[in-house]
């Protein structure tokens, strides 16, 4: 008689994947375990705890074992089941475009605030840099806005329309390809600007954890240099600007002090660094005087 080919059982596979990813040094091993199952089965994290005693079949088996490998081999999470979240929004993600941080909401967050306080209907809005889309699109959910985002990269830009078109955000984002650093734009066109650009120093970028540096989109992260250009290039046009409202700009870490510098040197005052959960000034914001 053949031997009978095990069949698991949702609880199991769970915990022998746990098991596997802790001893691989997988961040929240559990966690990633239920995530991938359950995308892999269709269903809801959640659900899986209603069914602990499920069967996997075959093919469901083969699939997970394929993504385990995946995950195994340090491609990110979101990447492997191409989606996330950001502003309680569904977000499509793949390797053209940044996963969206969650720290990054503070800077969606801000931006909505201000337009909000603005005395006018439908802010003009541009988005320097848009990845995912996932700041325009948040902003553009939740206010009627136009906004004109940007990117550099096209795949990342069809990435975007997606998530806009799947959020109905399309009728007020106008995706544009466009490069700030030789292309600039003109900044009294909008009411606000807004952008998370690359800033990560290209020493730190070589240095980074292989799920970051193997996996997004380099362009992305770093601006090959000091991690500077982009704030150089965006305080530069801001300082041409005369009706620009609100300009607003995602902080990397540790990089408060020389972004400072960098508006003493432009005499810009005005402005106001936020921090984010983790208490890291996270978001720059300037503001016009009227
Ligand atoms: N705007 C996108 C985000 O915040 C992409 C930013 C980037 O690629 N640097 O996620």
């Amino acid at each position: 008689m053949p031997e009978a080919v095990k069949t698991w059982q949702v609880l199991e596979l769970i915990n022998v994947t746990e098991a596997l990813f802790a001893d691989n040094e997988i961040e929240n091993p559990r966690l990633n375990a239920e995530l991938l199952l359950a995308d892999t089965l269709d269903i809801r994290r959640f659900d899986l705890y209603l069914s602990f005693d499920r069967p996997v079949g075959e093919n469901e088996l083969s699939a997970y074992r394929n993504r385990v490998k995946r995950r195994l081999a340090r491609e990110p999470l979101q990447y492997i089941t191409g989606k996330t979240e950001f502003f309680g929004l569904p977000i499509e993600v793949n390797p053209a475009v940044l996963i969206p941080r969650p720290e990054t909401e503070l800077l969606a967050e801000k931006t909505l605030a201000i337009a909000q306080g603005l005395k006018f209907s439908s802010p003009r809005i541009l988005e320097i840099g848009t990845g995912s889309g996932c700041i325009s699109i948040a902003i553009a959910h939740s206010i009627e806005c136009q906004i004109d985002a940007s990117d550099i990269s096209k795949d990342a830009l069809e990435t975007a329309k997606k998530n806009s078109a799947a959020n109905s955000t399309s009728e007020k984002i106008n995706f544009i390809l466009k490069d700030i650093l030789s292309e600039p734009a003109n900044f009294d066109d909008y009411d606000i600007v807004v952008s998370n650009p690359p800033y990560i120093p290209i020493d730190e970028y070589n240095l980074l954890e292989a799920e970051l540096k193997n996996y997004e989109p380099r362009s992305a992260l770093t601006d090959e240099s000091d991690g500077l250009t982009f704030y150089r290039k965006i305080l530069d046009i801001w300082s041409l600007s005369t009706s620009c409202s609100a300009l607003l700009l995602e902080i990397g870490d540790n990089k408060s002090k020389s972004v400072e510098t960098l508006l003493k040197e432009r005499k810009i005052g005005n402005y106001a660094f936020h921090n984010d959960l983790l208490r890291i000034p996270r978001v720059l914001i300037l503001e016009r005087k009227r």
